[in-house]
Formats: structure tokens, sequence, C-alpha cells
């Protein structure tokens, strides 16, 4: 599906259909999870991947993207600490590998409040929130999953970060496995402490699927 050329068509296939129609006005209030670096998107993974990841400093708070009532807030083998929010509006979000959770089953939250702190539990190779949205209900086989960019706002970064998934956008570039702050800035003309100051990193450590924003 990355092969398409048509953003407006990655953004409106799929089997939730009806639910694209009604996204915009239902969510249209909804604030993001965390501020931090996009490093994997949903679908990747051979199409496992059923949210999206938002890198940032670990203990970074962890926002609800809108108001609801807490369904879970357990620790998982594979989400690490996560907590599970179900919305009026027929939606339930996940936020996982948390260091820490900071609500718990039963809670009546607001848009906005901090429900954890950024962490790295459960089966997770670096400090990222792993964010989900599901229609209606989460479920194991994660049936209902939604592309979490398209019922999240958009600003222009993360529309080209949308845009990068055919690949023909050099605004960002997909970190490939091996590559280097130092190799990317000698393929691409530009200095390593641009490339830090860009992308707001914290350290000069770069993974696959990681995307950056090019100077
Ligand atoms: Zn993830």
């Amino acid at each position: 599906m990355f092969g398409s050329l048509c953003i407006l068509c990655l953004l409106f296939s799929g089997e939730n259909k009806a639910w694209a129609d009604s996204w915009p006005e239902k969510t249209k209030n909804w604030v993001w999870p965390v501020e931090g670096v996009i490093t994997d998107t949903y679908g990747t993974r051979g199409g496992h991947h059923k949210g999206i990841d938002i890198a940032a400093e670990i203990g970074t708070p962890i926002h609800s993207v809108d108001s609801g009532v807490v369904t879970r807030s357990y620790f998982s083998d594979t989400y690490g600490n996560v907590v599970f929010i179900q919305h009026d509006n027929d939606t339930e979000t996940i936020y996982a590998h948390l260091k820490k959770r900071l609500v718990f089953e039963g809670d009546v939250i607001s848009a906005g409040d901090t429900v954890g702190e950024m962490g790295n539990t459960g089966d997770s190779s670096g400090v990222h929130l792993h964010f989900e949205v599901h229609a209606n209900e989460w479920t194991f086989s994660k049936e209902n999953a939604l592309d979490p960019f398209l019922v999240l706002n958009h600003d222009e970064d993360t529309l080209v970060v949308s845009g990068k998934m055919n690949g023909t956008n050099m605004d960002t570039y997909e970190v490939k496995s091996g590559d280097t702050l130092w190799s990317i800035s000698e393929r691409y003309n530009v200095s390593v402490t641009e490339l830090i100051n860009k992308n707001g990193l914290r350290t000069e450590n770069i993974y696959p699927y990681q995307i950056l924003k090019m100077p």
C-alpha cells in the first residue's frame, strides 16, 4: 500500500470506509498524545503494526486525546505498562510501553489529561509511545484498528510524513538498517548537527524505520 502515489487514496482506502466519512467530525477536537519524532507509522512490519510510534525523552507526559473512561490500566508482556481509554465517540485509544501509569480502570478523564509517562516497557526496543486507535473497541485481533494519522488533526509536518511513504518526497528520510547520522549526512550533503537540530534528537542513535526530517 505504500507504493501508492495517491495520498488521498491512501487515506481513504481500506475496510473502514464508512468510518472515514465521520472521522473529521468525530475526532476534530482530539489532541496529540505527545509531541516527538514519529519513528514508525501504521501498517508497517507486514501490516502487523496497528499504531504509530512517537519518540521523545523518557518520562515525557502522555495525554489522552479526548475525554473518556479508562477501561484498562495494567502491565502486559507486549504492551508493557498500558492504558486503554474508551471515548464517547465510539473509539478506544491505547497508550503503550509507558514508564508509569497515572490513571486506573474506571477513572473519568478529560481531553489532554496526563495518563502516564513515556517509557520503554514490554516488547519495546527504545523509549517511545506506541499509540493505537480502534473504532468501537480494541479486540485481540485488532480488526477495528484505524490509522491514527487519519483521526488526529494533521499539521503540515504530519502530512509530509504521510507523503514520504510513497518514497517520492525527500523532505523526510526513513532510516534503513545500518544507517548512521554520519552516513546519511555524507550521502545527502547535510551536516550531522543540522539533522540533530531539525529532528530535536537528544542522542546520535537512530534506528530502522525512524522518520527523519531532512534539513
Ligand atoms: Zn508501535
